[in-house]
């Protein structure tokens, strides 16, 4: 079982790192993921209900603040919820004011007041005195106090987090200066440094809380297609309900200009409903009584009134946030080891500091100036861009991604599809439009046509295969009736028998009736003809003799072309695996240009080529249905599924594409390189600034307020790069909701 807790007052990788701890020592815990971005903690392992209250009482214990939530994507909502974003924003403005409004007057005094005052001892000491009980207003304001509050609280829980390292500064600093100033030796005092390092402290959360406000800003916009109240009808009136209480066979209203709150059928009025979340498409549907709508929709015109048919997490939008933040909560494997180096930076950084403090006092011969280094290392060493670098790219990406149709898994997945390097096709609804319709019924044995149909089609009728149905439709417009079959057997991706009015029918691949030992030519005196059949083919067989076979047309998709050139101008190789005979996949390949095919393949075949792609060292991403293709999909290093809105819930696939175009597998190949490059980058810089100023620190050339600046800038670099994301991939914010994801040559 999993639980997701909701932990305030982490700063940075190191405090990620200390809650991960906590949480791990707790009797039945296997796997904790802690997310420093989200602020929440994923918990799984053999939790009775009660343990619960343990995790709380752990992650208290370990100095931050925890609390119980319903479900990951609570945890995403009470991110991008506005009154809560708006509210945290508000905090740290007015902490940002309050420690501008202190620090402003002791930076004043310490660089003016020889002209304010005779250098007198008296005069000295009465500004320094000023300047002590400005830097203890700022420390007990609401700015300073909850960092050296948690810092506090770090060094008596004996863990070692970002405050930890900016509250010893600061009461290094505030205590050399209050002795500085009683002995009279300047040397000694920086009361303004030690303010400016905690103003800076809230003007780097400040604008750090700004920026990832806004990379949440596409996630915020799909959770508004969740609306929180809707209106149901409770007896005769309609009355305002929160959504949560909606329950299945509540009839609910959907004005004009709103979001659907839940899955439902229609059952009065009419409306114009935008779909394109859940399908791609672009064209508002129709909606009117007995048809169904999907939650997250929006009714454009008009207005119904629908009956609820699933809520909450189990309805279309639900689902989709459940992903969207389910990859917020991942980890990718960078993203691991950058937090294994947090978790062990703390003391690192406290022994290079007391090293510092030491060389410079033994043979710098200054103790002032062994204080300012040490001071200087503790502030800059903070290892808070280390934390946000992976997490905040993850968040922009897999944001811009959903409104555009591509619904990551988790981290790793976004991390894995960027450095693949192997498409392999399922070609059936992906390359092709995956909607066959029957061409010819072509009959080999002696039965008469309508028989041959009238029995297939009958055995077709409990399959879910598309020829299957196309078959079965085909039957149902030419009027024929179709008796229920007895016995069914079906194997999947190779065909079905049954029994029907005492006949054995068998309809499926050629592999499959030559397995079932079925008897004659298969193509009859057809035989060099029909080969020339580029669509796919299903073959009868009536009590174990060869009857007719079935020809389909299924169209290739207009944009299958350019999707596939995109992706090889991106280097990436292509294959195509189908269960479909040589001729029919050669055709699909020639017209969208791919070399390699594998055909008449069963799912199980399908399976082994592509691991034996993967041991070969490729990384493979694997495009099907997601229906039949499940075990090919999840032996890939990415599976990704064409679906709906309304069914993302495959385990198999790492990516789901919500619409109908092969240009959203190099859509989500694009995205998803940038995002590992980014990340890259983000980590690269946040290395390489902590490795650099550290030395500068250590050596006495960066002062201390200045090493709170560096360390305030570091962190808002990552933000900022991360930030860049949407236009790196070149899409505009604007274009990733309303891009067409729907079939269209290009
Ligand atoms: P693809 O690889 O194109 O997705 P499938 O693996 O789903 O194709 O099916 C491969 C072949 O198996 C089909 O071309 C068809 O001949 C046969 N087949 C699979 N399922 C059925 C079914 N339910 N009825 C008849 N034939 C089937
Ligand atoms: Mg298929």
């Amino acid at each position: 079982m999993s639980v997701t807790l909701r932990i305030s007052g982490m700063h940075c990788a190191g405090c990620v790192s200390s809650v991960e701890q906590a949480l791990r020592a707790v009797p039945g815990v296997r796997e904790v993921t802690v997310q420093l971005l989200t602020e929440s903690a994923d918990v799984r392992g053999e939790l009775p209900p009660d343990r619960s209250s343990q995790l709380v009482a752990a992650v208290r214990a370990a100095g931050y603040e925890a609390q119980l939530l319903t479900s990951p994507s609570a945890a995403t909502q009470a991110l991008v919820n506005d009154s809560a974003a708006r509210e945290r924003l508000r905090r740290h403005r007015q902490a940002l004011v309050q420690a501008i409004g202190l620090t402003l007057p002791i930076l004043f005094l310490e660089h003016f007041h020889h002209a304010m005052w005779p250098d007198t001892r008296i005069s000295q000491l009465l500004f320094r005195f000023t300047e002590g009980v400005l830097l203890v207003m700022l420390m007990v304001s609401p700015a300073g106090a909850p960092i050296l509050a948690s810092g506090l609280r770090a060094a008596w829980q004996r863990t070692g987090n970002m405050d930890l390292l900016i509250t010893l500064g600061v009461l290094a600093s505030a205590v050399g200066s209050a002795y500085g100033s009683l002995m009279n030796d300047a040397a000694y005092v920086h009361f303004h440094a030690a303010a400016m390092i905690l103003a800076l402290v809230c003007v780097g959360r400040y604008l750090e809380q700004r920026a990832r406000d806004r990379a949440a800003a596409a996630i915020a916009s799909l959770a508004q297609r969740a609306p929180r109240t809707a209106l149901v009808r409770r007896g005769a009136e309609l009355v305002s309900v929160p959504v949560e209480q909606i329950v299945v066979g509540d009839v609910v209203s959907a004005p004009a200009h709103a979001a659907i709150p839940t899955d439902g059928d229609v059952t009065e009025g009419e409306a114009a409903v935008d779909e394109s979340l859940m399908t791609g498409e672009p064209m508002p549907v129709l909606k009117r009584p007995g048809s169904a709508v999907l939650g997250g929709t929006l009714v454009m015109e008009g207005m119904i009134l629908y009956r609820a048919t699933s809520v909450g997490r189990a309805s279309a939008i639900g689902r989709i946030l459940e992903l969207v933040a389910q990859a917020q909560s991942g980890k990718t494997a960078m993203q691991r080891a950058a937090d294994r180096v947090a978790a062990v930076f703390t003391p690192i950084v406290l022994a290079v500091a007391a090293l510092a403090f030491f060389g410079w006092w033994a043979w710098g011969g200054s103790a002032s100036m062994a204080a300012r280094s040490a001071i200087a290392v503790l502030v800059v060493a903070c290892p808070c861009a280390l934390g946000l670098a992976t997490p905040v790219v993850v968040m922009v990406a897999s944001g811009v991604a959903a409104l555009r149709g591509i619904l990551v898994r988790n981290a790793s997945m976004l991390e894995a599809m960027g450095g693949i390097d192997t498409v392999v096709w399922d070609k059936t609804g992906t390359l092709t439009q995956g909607a066959p319709e029957v061409e010819s019924l072509n009959v080999t044995g002696g039965a008469p046509a309508m028989d041959v149909l009238r029995l297939a089609a009958a055995a077709e009728q409990l399959s879910t295969h598309p020829l299957a149905q196309a078959l079965v439709r085909h039957a149902r417009r030419a009027n024929v009736s179709l008796p229920s079959p007895g016995t069914f057997e079906s194997r999947p991706g190779q065909g079905v028998c049954a029994r029907v009015e005492g006949h054995e029918v068998c309809v499926g691949s050629a592999a499959y009736l030559s397995e079932r030992g079925i008897s004659g030519n298969l193509t009859g005196d057809l035989g060099a003809d029909a080969s020339k059949q580029a669509g796919p083919r299903v073959f009868i067989a009536i009590d174990g003799k060869a009857a007719g076979f079935v020809s389909f047309f299924d169209a290739i998709r207009p944009s299958s072309a350019s999707a596939v050139a995109r992706l090889r101008a991106r280097g990436i190789t292509q294959e195509i695996l189908t269960g479909d005979e040589a001729i029919a996949a050669r055709a699909v390949a020639d017209a969208v240009g791919i070399e390699r095919v594998g055909s008449a393949m069963s799912p199980a075949g399908k399976q082994s080529r592509v691991e034996e792609l993967v041991r070969s060292g490729r990384r493979v991403a694997m495009v099907g249905d997601g229906v039949n293709d499940a075990a090919a999909l999840a032996g890939a290093t990415v599976g990704v599924a064409f679906a709906g809105g309304a069914d993302v819930t495959g385990e198999a696939a790492g990516i789901h594409l919500i619409g109908s175009t092969p240009h959203l597998v190099a859509d989500a190949v694009d995205l998803a390189r940038v995002a590992r490059r980014v990340i890259r980058q983000n980590l690269f810089w946040a290395f390489v600034y902590n490795a650099l100023m550290i030395p500068f620190a250590a050596t006495g050339r960066l002062p201390p307020a200045a090493a709170a600046a560096a360390m305030a800038l570091s962190s808002l670099t990552v933000v900022l790069n991360a930030l860049r994301l949407p236009r790196a991939v070149g899409w505009r914010r604007a274009d990733a909701a309303n891009q067409t994801r729907t079939d269209q040559p290009a």
